[in-house]
């Protein structure tokens, strides 16, 4: 197989990078499963916008002072000052954010912003924004889609990137050549026992970064959140008991239905207090009672908290729900310049899996949907000025699929790859937050 830019993932970075390639360019999407199947389809909260130039330097001062400061400044300044024009190009495919009276757009406001600055549609903002990019770039001539296609391993030397080994629907392997390869795999929830992402998603690039001394930066930078239903099937993601619902008067209980923390903590120090009480309780999960909300409230704000707990069996109006910390987002990832270079010639990085530094150490919300957009559309723009490409025909003619007979294997090394890299980063020590027990082979997650 062969094309001009290969781009692996078909969340808003891979599918916002395939649009702003020109025509021209023969593009192949890949995603391991189908194309509903992204985290951009989660996103719940909304996407952040500069809506004018007093909101600036708060804006940049919230952003930092979320990542404890380790952000990269020059990295939030792109961020920042792209966005009006990232959020002009999204309502020109069509993507309706809600709106006041008068046809302005209305701004929302969540936890640690101090003003508001969030663009939603309803609580479903990450489908309304990725069904239409998905939309426009399946009418791109240019454009070819593969779903159930899985990259296992990039095809490179010298630290030249020359395409990839992909695992097809029906199980067989090809080799594809590509000038340029797009990582856009998301983030790393599929490897932990709770994550609110997609079971799917397991941190594949990293792993092939690993392999082949690609750079990788923050590994260990891990949002936790302190609050998802709690569920014993191991299949299931974990669903969001949106922190607002604290906002609102929820409380959290220990087994004896005894208040234990505050519960308008930080993320990571309520996550902790979680932890803490479910270790000396000896329980898998805390309760959370939204009783205090009120009904009129509840019904109103969160319909489908509400729907998603009757579907689970609870009722909140009249009972306490089980919840758990969860793994959530991924701050770190494969080093990128500003420009979603990676350390590899020939090979970007873009969204979740990058790390260009706009987060630091902590993600603030609704941040990430605006940075995966904003370095796609920087990726594609280099990739479209065409520096020259080297090739190597006789490098893929070589590559071998011996090394991925055994995929379970192969996959259950990619996953330690990158839980050891997780704790070498760490300094040695051991994740806040358990990881999914590997007793089945993980080919069962994909
Ligand atoms: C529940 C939830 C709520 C969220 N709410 C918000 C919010 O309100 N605002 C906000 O800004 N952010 C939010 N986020 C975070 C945001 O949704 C993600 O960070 C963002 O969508 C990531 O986009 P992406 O394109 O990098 O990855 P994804 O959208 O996750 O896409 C990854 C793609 O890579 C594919 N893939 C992975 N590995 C391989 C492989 N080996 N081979 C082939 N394909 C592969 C997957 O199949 C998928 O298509 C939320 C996340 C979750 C989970």
């Amino acid at each position: 197989m062969k094309t001009d830019v290969l781009i692996v993932g078909a969340g808003v970075a891979g599918l916002y990078c395939a649009l702003k390639l020109p025509k021209h360019k023969k593009i192949m999407i890949i995603t391991k499963s189908d194309l509903e199947s992204s985290d951009s389809m989660l996103a719940q909260g909304g996407i952040c916008m500069l809506k004018d130039e007093s909101d600036y330097d708060s804006y940049f001062e919230d952003t930092m002072k979320a990542g404890h400061y380790e952000n990269d400044p020059k990295s939030v300044e792109i961020m920042i000052r792209t966005s009006p024009d990232i959020i002009e190009d999204l309502v020109s495919y069509g993507v309706r954010f809600a709106r006041n009276l008068d046809g302005s757009l209305d701004f929302t406001r969540e936890g640690a912003h101090s003003q508001k600055r969030i663009l939603y549609h309803k609580d479903v903002t990450g489908k309304e924004i990725t069904t239409h990019l998905l939309d426009k770039t399946l009418q791109k001539e240019n454009v070819t889609f593969y779903e159930h296609t899985e990259m296992v391993d990039l095809i490179c030397q010298d630290n030249t990137c020359y395409g990839a080994v992909l695992r097809m629907q029906d199980g067989s392997f090809e080799k594809v050549e590509a000038d340029n390869v797009v990582l856009a795999t998301g983030g790393i929830g599929g490897i932990y026992e709770h994550s609110t992402n997609f079971r799917s998603l397991t941190g594949d690039s990293l792993a092939i970064a690993i392999r082949h001394h690609i750079a990788l930066e923050h590994a260990n930078y891990i949002q936790i959140h302190p609050t998802t239903f709690y569920t014993d099937k191991e299949e299931d993601r974990s669903f969001l008991i949106s922190e607002s619902v604290r906002g609102e008067g929820a409380l959290l209980y220990d087994k004896h239905m005894h208040r234990f923390t505050n519960e308008l903590l930080p993320r990571d120090r309520l996550s902790e207090a979680i932890h803490k009480q479910m270790e000396k309780d000896g329980t898998p999960f805390v309760w959370e009672d939204l009783r205090p909300i009120g009904e009129v409230t509840l019904q109103r704000h969160f319909p489908n908290i509400v729907e998603h707990c009757e579907k689970m069996g609870y009722d909140v109006f009249s009972e306490p729900i089980p919840v758990v910390p969860a793994q959530h987002y991924f701050m770190g990832g494969i080093q990128v310049d500003h420009e979603g270079r990676t350390s590899m010639k020939q090979l970007y990085a873009a969204g979740e899996t990058a790390c260009n530094g706009v987060h630091g150490k902590n993600r603030l919300a609704s941040n990430s949907l605006l940075e995966s957009l904003v370095w796609a559309r920087r990726a594609a723009t280099l990739i479209a000025l065409g520096a020259e490409i080297k090739k190597d025909p006789a490098l893929i003619e070589e590559t071998s699929f011996e090394p991925y007979q055994d995929m379970a294997q192969w996959k259950e090394e990619n996953i330690t790859l990158v839980k050891e890299e997780i704790k070498r980063e760490n300094n040695g020590r051991t994740p806040a937050i358990a990881y999914r027990k590997m007793a089945e082979p993980l080919s069962k997650a994909v």
